[in-house]
């Protein structure tokens, strides 16, 4: 998990400029409990995305929090859509398959200009494991939010065409609420929830991030475009 805390530094950090611009999420709220049917009616939302740990669990939880699980209950039987974008490694990809099998869970894999999506829904790999080894093997990487074209593939796995009518749920500026606003898409920012469960490596990224934050509002508004 530190490698996996490491990749992710590694491929942001180059970024960061760039995405001070991008941290402002559409709404603060709470926690899930607040993504309610009522809430995505009075905002016109459509589709919800979720993050994972710190959002709608502790840190590598084997289930969601029993707090938030009638939640997305609730937003189903209202028919929103909802998937699933963690940038979480490969045996939690498959864990997450198992505990969301409505929602489709998705990650991508990069060489060079080419990427592979690979959509986990009710039971179906769209890859399989053994070819996302191979590709690793070959030096393929995973791609990690934030990354604007990984949410929209998330979308299209859910069918929704239009990214002002989704919003992204998560606990990070940097990977969520970035993402969200490289898509295009609302997003919804959240305190990580039972934050003492994280690991030492990320609450310091999770501070990091919130300095960033705050600089990014020291240097004025988003830009429009
Ligand atoms: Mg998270």
């Amino acid at each position: 998990m530190n490698g996996d805390w490491l990749t992710t530094a590694r491929q942001t950090l180059p970024r960061l400029l760039r995405l001070l611009d991008e941290l402002e999420p559409t709404y603060r709220i709470q926690d899930a409990r607040d993504v309610s049917p009522d809430f995505v009616a009075r905002e016109g939302i459509e589709a919800v995305v979720w993050d994972v740990d710190g959002t709608l669990m502790s840190y590598h939880a084997p289930a969601i929090e029993p707090l938030f699980a009638p939640c997305l209950e609730a937003l189903r039987s209202v028919g929103v859509r909802q998937a699933i974008l963690s940038n979480c490694g490969e045996a939690r990809f498959v864990e997450l398959g198992q505990m969301f099998p409505d929602f489709p869970i998705v990650r991508a894999y990069s060489m060079g200009e080419e990427r592979v999506y690979r959509v986990l829904h009710g039971g179906e790999d769209s890859l399989g494991s053994e070819k996302a080894k191979d590709l690793l093997a070959r030096g393929a990487r995973q791609v990690r939010k934030p990354d604007g074209p990984l949410l929209l593939a998330t979308l299209e796995a859910l069918g929704t065409t239009d990214p002002s009518a989704a919003l992204m749920v998560g606990d990070q500026f940097l990977t969520d609420v970035a993402s969200g606003n490289l898509a295009g898409t609302r997003s919804a920012k959240l305190p990580a929830w039972a934050k003492q469960t994280f690991p030492v490596t990320l609450r310091v990224s999770q501070g990091l991030e919130r300095f960033l934050y705050r600089i990014s509002r020291l240097r004025g508004p988003r830009r429009s475009s």
